[in-house]
């Protein structure tokens, strides 16, 4: 047996966010297809209100990809200085709508709206976004119900990655109710150990060194380090911040990637690993959507609306 003295172990491998968010929208596709030859044609609208620049880029991106694999998509707009109760009637006559399966509102909204009264707003048969009360509580209960899009990619990541998930310690850096939570239910779900660390904890770095899974969501860039990571482990990095410098801006996550890669076995690079999930599964969302409208009976898009 050869034994390397100070052999340098091996970089982490990237998970590649582009590849497998390109088997979901195929997925997605295929799925479209079929309910099309049924003369059913699942829609998403994309509801943003005001001019934020980030924000106006997400649901630029958003729109170009439901078009990609078919899904119809509707776009409306409302000024920045909308009255809440015009956003609420817009909402209130998209749940009336037929032909609408998915409604998602860009978040966020202007300082003088009721973000809450809006995301409650939704009919949450149609809440893509997942964001409802009561598909909150259908998820922590385990009934199928929509799921928050960037929880959902980051546990199809985590799945072809590592296969079955059961019995590994999984720790959560975050407890935002978009990511943090939903994402600790969905680990729980699938039987790993879940912790859930954030601003309050003691020792976080030791908390996270115990972790075979680490999903980073915090919004402090390269946050997590080599010395937070267990050798090994598999590191997901939901993070995205914009760093601004002499040679332009960039975007960069919560962990430190060139330093965690020398621990880790294998890490999302941001950009390029979450992010993409995110909209595959917004996209998945509004075909659950419209399997679950069908379900209970609801009406689908005329033909003559596409
Ligand atoms: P958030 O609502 O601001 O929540 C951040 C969480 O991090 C909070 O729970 C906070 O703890 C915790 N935290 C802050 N500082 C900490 C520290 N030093 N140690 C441990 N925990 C700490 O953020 P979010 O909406 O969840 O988003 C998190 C990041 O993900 C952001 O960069 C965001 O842009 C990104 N994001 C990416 C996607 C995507 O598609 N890739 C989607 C959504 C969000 P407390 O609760 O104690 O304050």
């Amino acid at each position: 047996m050869t034994i390397l003295l100070n052999a340098t172990p091996a970089p982490a491998r990237d998970i590649d966010g582009k590849a497998i968010s390109a088997l979901v929208l195929d997925e997605v596709r295929e799925e479209v297809e079929v309910l099309s030859r049924q003369q059913i044609f699942p829609a998403l609208a994309v509801l943003l209100v005001g001019a934020d620049p980030a924000s106006e880029v997400y649901v630029r991106n958003k729109l170009l990809r439901a078009r990609e694999v078919g899904i119809r998509s509707l776009e409306y707009r409302l000024a920045e200085n909308a009255s809440q109760a015009e956003v609420l009637d817009l909402i209130a006559q998209l749940n009336a709508d037929i032909t609408v399966n998915g409604i998602l509102v860009q978040l966020p909204l202007p300082a003088h709206i009721d973000e809450a009264a809006v995301i409650h707003a939704i009919d949450p048969i149609k809440d893509v976004d997942g964001f409802h009360r009561e598909n909150v509580g259908g998820l922590v209960q385990g009934i199928e119900v929509l799921t928050p899009c960037t929880p959902s990619g980051c546990m199809r990541l985590l799945h072809e990655t590592c296969g079955d998930l059961s019995g590994k310690h999984a720790v959560v850096i975050g407890r935002s109710n978009i990511v943090g939570k939903p994402m600790a239910t969905l680990l729980l779900q699938a039987d790993c150990s879940v912790s859930v660390v954030h601003s309050r904890s003691v020792d976080a770095p030791a908390l996270c060194r115990l972790a075979d899974i680490v999903v980073a969501a915090v919004g402090r860039p390269g946050l997590i380090d080599a010395s937070w990571l267990k050798p090994g482990a598999v590191v997901i990095d939901v993070g995205i911040n914009r760093i601004s410098s002499e040679s332009g801006n960039r975007l960069v996550g919560d962990v430190d990637y060139a330093s965690a890669r020398t621990v880790a076995s294998a890490i999302t690079p941001v950009p390029g690993g979450v992010g993409p999930m995110t909209i595959a599964y917004l996209l998945k969302n509004t075909l659950i959507a419209s399997q679950l409208q069908r379900a209970v009976g609801i009406r689908q898009a005329e033909p003559a609306f596409v």
